[in-house]
Formats: structure tokens, sequence, C-alpha cells
């Protein structure tokens, strides 16, 4: 058996291999070019090709494929095989640099919000050298972005890497002022912590609302919840363990960094975390994980549900994404440090993402908005959708200092440098143990917690590198024109945290008082993806992103269509998956029950006419009434839905407000008739059967 170092990454086109296959000067230049940033020259293309061709076809592979993440959040391929003809009838296994460089997939079956007019259906994908080459499936995986021939980003990833430039550039300017000149590139890193659920294929197989929607669209509470939370340090079943087993090495093989597995709060839930990476590759690391994670399940003869809440009253999942920025020269810019200069430079770093997270609640909530993630925000299990950032009370206090040190310590400025001396150290255990904040100190990074579990975590770094980017723009505009660097710092952090000292809260972020403290304090709270969508196109946001080149105002306006084109349409499958079941299986399934009670009364009655049969006679009523308004709603929903308004946001609103609050009204009545029906009536898989037989 090969050992973990072994295979770790041995389907992967990584710098070890490059360096073995390529001539030297070509490696360099390739090296040179991906450092840099810019376009690759097509005579050194053409020997990657080749060597890459090679390489593949060594790993057993016979197709290649162009692999990009477009806006539905999946990532898509389309197989192309290296064979070309020659004489004689025969072919030769053939890659050229072109092939490599760019891709040109018939681009009209993705969503582009209007970017790209049908009859112009083309949009081309182009390798991004930064993140590796790949084989999945016999298939040599190329990483590029995907783009319509006005360069406009069809795909996740396009912005996620003007977002990483414009934040890199923005902190060395920083970094300079520190007198910090041997950074050549800050790099924003990303550990995605991806949670999922796993059960059993065939039970899994009778629920058409799971193999539908993802979700259960029903289902009575199991006697047994995650009450006990014997589920979370309990050992994990063979089952899931041979799963967990065979998914860190098919991930090892494609060179992510899984690095633990462990169950979760919710029976059948669990966790993996990966070592973290800079935020391209995490990001195509994470796409990688949740497409492998359904494949090796399928294996094992699970399913794994990615939907934010496929159970209703259990955990839905979520993603954690822990972030921070890095230099070339391995200085994390979110550790404290241990020197005054250090602790400054932190301070500065910490208060501009303060006063980026205030300014931009709203942007931080839409990266993260989506039909299912919905069902778990301020769910009281999850986030809640106000956004506030936990930073400790020590910190916290440290800030409250420097806040009125401006007042207080004046003449001190120079012994003190900014008003604290030293930091004290943060022992990583104090940071968030309540972890009911959506985004969280935690020593030496973030964690933003409301990423959805199955998400693309493109979108939310991109929007937070860009906030990042913006306060750090500004800070080093004021900076770099003051007389005194110090005395500028000093005030400017001060300042800072005045002003947005507001986002900041320690407490239990769960609670009913923290929503009406939020809205004393002014800061927005969305509830729902229809609440959060419409800020995407305000002013103020077109402005921050058309200024960096993050999006165009077209990029913004297709991508808000987009997402609520996907909320509708998704909410719109729930409703007639739920109609479909309920006239297929649940009506008659009632029927069948009440008509067993009626013909058991009947056969007594006429055997033992003085028995009142209280028991059959109060079901039979409970049933018939049942049957009676599950029937009138569905019947109101199916005509409701034949009339849905044709403007997105009010489509939107209108899946939101009408059909959601129907679907409501119909689980529960569906939910009392399964828990009180004989099971042998009762064909669908339940709670139990679902989330406690693997
Ligand atoms: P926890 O206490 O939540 O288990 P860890 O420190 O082990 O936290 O990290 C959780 C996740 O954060 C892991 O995916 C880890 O790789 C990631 N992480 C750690 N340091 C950084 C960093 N500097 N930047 C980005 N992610 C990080
Ligand atoms: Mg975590």
């Amino acid at each position: 058996m090969k050992s973990v170092p072994q295979i770790f990454g041995c389907l992967v086109f990584n710098d070890e291999v490059m360096r073995q296959k390529l001539p030297k000067d070509v490696f360099k230049s390739l090296q040179k070019t991906i450092a840099e940033g810019r376009d690759l020259d097509i005579s050194v293309a053409n020997v990657v090709a080749t060597a890459m061709k090679d390489w593949a076809i060594e790993q057993g592979a016979t197709h290649y494929t162009h692999w990009f993440q477009p806006l539905t959040g999946i990532t898509a391929e389309k197989h192309d095989s290296f064979i070309s003809p020659v004489a004689g009838g025969r072919i030769i296994m053939d890659f050229s640099g072109k092939e490599l460089i760019k891709g040109e997939p018939d681009a009209s079956s993705f969503p582009s919000g209007g970017l790209r007019a049908t009859f112009e259906a083309r949009g081309y994908t182009s390798w991004d050298p930064t993140s590796y080459a790949f084989i999945k499936d016999r298939t040599l995986c190329i990483p590029t972005v995907f783009c319509s021939y006005n360069g406009e980003a069809l795909d996740q990833k396009t912005p996620l890497l003007r977002s990483m430039e414009l934040i890199s550039e923005q902190s060395l300017r920083i970094l300079k002022l520190f007198g910090n000149t041997s950074a050549h590139r800050v790099i924003t890193t990303v550990g995605a912590e991806q949670e999922y659920f796993l059960i059993d294929k065939d039970t899994y197989l009778k629920r058409n609302d799971l193999l539908l929607t993802g979700r259960t669209l029903f289902g009575a509470p199991s006697p047994k919840g995650q009450e006990l939370e014997d589920h979370y340090f309990g050992t994990i079943k063979p089952r899931v363990s041979s799963f967990m087993k065979e998914l860190d090495e098919e991930l090892w093989k494609l060179g992510i960094l899984a690095k633990t597995e462990h169950n979760e709060a919710a029976p059948a839930q669990h966790e993996l975390a990966p070592i973290f990476n800079s935020s391209n590759k995490a990001s195509d690391h994470n796409q990688l994980t949740m497409e492998i994670m359904k494949k090796v399940a399928a294996k094992h003869n699970l399913v794994c549900l990615l939907h934010e809440k496929p159970f209703e009253g259990i955990n839905g999942s979520g993603k954690h994404n822990n972030w921070s920025l890095c230099t070339d020269t391995g200085l994390n810019l979110f550790d404290p440090g241990k020197t005054p200069s250090e602790n400054a430079q932190f301070l500065l770093f910490l208060v501009a993402v303060i006063k980026a997270i205030d300014e931009h609640q709203d942007l931080m909530r839409i990266s993260v908005a989506s039909a299912g993630n919905d069902h778990r925000l301020g769910g009281g299990e999850a986030p809640p959708a106000i956004i506030s950032i936990y930073l400790g009370d020590e910190l916290t206090s440290i800030l409250e200092a420097l806040e009125h040190g401006e007042e207080y310590n004046e003449t001190e400025t120079e012994l003190m440098e900014i008003g604290v001396h030293v930091l004290p150290n943060f022992p990583k255990d104090t940071t968030d143990r309540n972890r009911t904040s959506p985004f969280a100190f935690t020593g030496n990074k973030f964690e933003f917690r409301m990423l959805g579990s199955s998400q693309s975590i493109s979108e939310p770094n991109t929007v937070l590198n860009t906030i990042v980017a913006h306060e750090l723009m500004q800070f080093a505009n004021i900076l770099e024109q003051a007389p005194n660097f110090n005395k500028a710092l000093k005030k400017l952090i001060a300042k800072t945290i005045r002003e947005h000292k507001r986002i900041i809260f320690n407490g239990d972020g769960y609670s009913k008082a923290w929503e009406d403290e939020a809205k004393e304090r002014g800061l927005l709270n969305l509830p729902s993806t229809v609440d959060a969508l419409p800020h995407f196109i305000e002013q103020k946001n077109i402005d921050l992103f058309t200024q960096h080149n993050i999006y165009t105002e077209s990029e913004i306006s297709s991508r808000y269509e987009i997402s609520l084109e996907t909320y509708s349409k998704r909410v719109r499958i729930e409703a007639l998956t739920l109609i479909d079941i309920i006239k297929t299986s649940i009506l008659p399934a009632i029927t069948s029950y009440t008509q067993k009670l009626a013909t058991t009364i009947a056969a007594t009655k006429s055997v033992a006419p003085n028995l009142e049969m209280v028991a059959e006679n109060s079901l039979l009523t409970k049933f018939s009434i049942l049957n009676d308004r599950i029937f009138n709603e569905v019947t109101k929903l199916e005509e409701t839905l034949i009339n849905e308004p044709s403007f997105v946001l009010e489509n939107a609103r209108f899946y939101h407000d009408d059909i959601l609050e129907s679907m409501s009204v119909l689980r529960t009545y569906i939910d009392d008739a399964e828990s009180n029906m004989d099971s042998t009536y009762w064909t669908l898989p339940t709670y139990t059967d679902l989330i406690f037989r693997v």
C-alpha cells in the first residue's frame, strides 16, 4: 500500500511535476508568468501543453476539459479527447498550447443574466495557471476562468482573482508605510470547513423531495433529535468512517489538504476541514471536495446531502470560511505580533476589517444569500441574518482604550507609539467559544460563518477582499500624506473604532435580545434573499465594484438577476415537487387509511352495535378533516402558481411570500397526518428512517 506522502498530489500537475517534466527555461518562464500574473507566451504554452498531455496519459487520462465555475454554483466541464487523426486511419494523442490556454465552450446553456445574447452564445475559457491542472475520471482538468467575448465575467473565479490582485496592491501600500519592503505580494488565505449529511441511498431514493430539491419538504420530527448531543463526540459509524477514509484518500490524490473529519452537532451530520490555502486554490478545492464527497458516498451506497437545510428541526449545514492575509514572505497580517510596531500594523489591518464589515453589511449578507441558506440564517442554530463581528473581551477592551487614548494619552504618543505598548498574547481558546457570531476573529484569522454548505466560496471571498481592500486604500491615502505617521496612525485607528464599533458584538448572536439591540444600533437585518438582493444594485455598491474593476455595472445587474431567478426557480421546483408527492402519495395514503377506519367501524357496528368505537371514530374525523384541508390548500397552491408575476424581484417576492407560506401550511397538515397514521399506510421514509439508519 502506498503511504500518504506518496499518494498526496499524485493526480496533480504541480510545481514538482512541472520541474521534472519541463525544460528548465520553460519551467522558469512559466513560474514567472504565474508570479507576475501575466499572459502566457504561446511558445511556452505549447511546451507546457505537450508535457501536461504526456503526463496525463501516463496517469491514464484520455480526455481534457476546461474546468470552471459558472454562475450556477456547480462546476462545469466539457470533455474533449486528445485524439487527432493521422494518415493511415490511425490517431495520435495531441494537445496544443492553444488548446491549453483557451477553450470555447458553447456557452448558451450557462446563465449570463443577459450578458451574452443567445445569437452570440459563445464565451471563452482561459487557463488560470495559478491553480494546478489535475486528473479526475481519466480527464485532464484545466482550471479556467470563463468570460464573454467582451471580457465580461461569466464565472465566479474571475472576480475572485481580480479581488485578490486588488487587496494585494492595497495591503502592500500599508506594509510599505510600516517599513516592510521585502513583501512583493499579499495573498488571501482561506480554509473552508465543509459540513454535510450522509444518509442511506435506498432510503433517499424513496423521497422525491430529497431527490429533486435536496431537502425534505415534510416529515414529522423523530422522537429523538439532537438534544442528547451524543453525535458530536460519538464514535464514527463503520460505514461512515470507511467513507471518510476513502474521501480523504481521493482528496489527497488531488492535492487537497483534507485534515480533519468529524461528526457534527446533528445526527448524520459531519464536517471536513482542510488546511488553508490561497483563496483561489481553496475555492477550486472546495468545489472539488463537494463533488468528490458525492461520488465517494455513492460508492458506499450513501448519499451526501449538501443542502443547507435538509431536515427541519435539525441543524442545517454551512461552511466556515476562515480568512486571513499573508505576505509572500510568510507573514500573517492578522497575527497580532510581539513588538509595538507589529501590534500597530495588526491593529490597522484589524480596524480596516471592522470598518469594511460595518460599511458593507449588505454585501456580506448578499454574498451568502440563497433559497437554501434562508432556512438556516437566523434559525437559532446558525448565525443570525444580522452581520456583526466578534472580537472577544480582551481585544475589545484594547480597542476601547485606543478609542479614548486620543484624549487621555496625547503626550505619550512617542513612548507608546499608538497607545498600547505591547498587546497581550491572545490565547486561542478565549476566542469565541459560543460560536454564535457570523464573523469572528479567531486569533490570527477571521471566520465568516454564514456561508451555505452548497455554495461556492468565491463570491463571499470576492466581497471580503474587495471591501477590506477598499478601506486599506483609503487608509493608505491618508497615511501616505501624513506629516507625522505615528500621530496620524493613532488618530486614524481611534477614529475608525469610534465610528464603527457598533458592528462589534461579543454576546449571544442567537438571542432575541440581540435582534432588538442590533436594531437600536442601526445594523441591517435582512432575513431573506429577497430582502438582501435589492441592496446589491444600490449606487454605493455599483460604485465600489466598478471603481476597483471587480464587477462591471452589467456584471452586477446580471448577477443580481441570476440570483433572483435561481431563487424563484428553486422554490418553484419545491412547490411542484410537493404538489406531486401530495397528489400521488399523501392524499391516497390518507384516503386508504380513512377507508380502512370506516370499514372497521362499519364491520364492528354490525356485530357489536353498542360499542362506541371512540378511537376509530375520532381518527376517522381527524383524517377526513386533514384530507379536506390538504386538498383545498394544494388546489389553492396550484392555482397561485399559474399567476406568477413576471419581473424578477416581484417574482422572487411572490415565491417567498406566497408560495413558501402555502408550502409551510401544507407541511403542518402532512406532518400531523404522518405522526397519527398507521405506519403500514405511510410508505414514505420518516425522519427516523432518514437520519438514524446509516
Ligand atoms: P478550529 O479551532 O476552528 O478547529 P483551526 O485553527 O484548526 O480552528 O482552523 C480551522 C480552519 O481554519 C482550518 O481549515 C484551518 O486550515 C484554517 N486556518 C488556520 N489558519 C488560517 C489562516 N491563516 N488563514 C486561513 N485559514 C486558516
Ligand atoms: Mg470553525
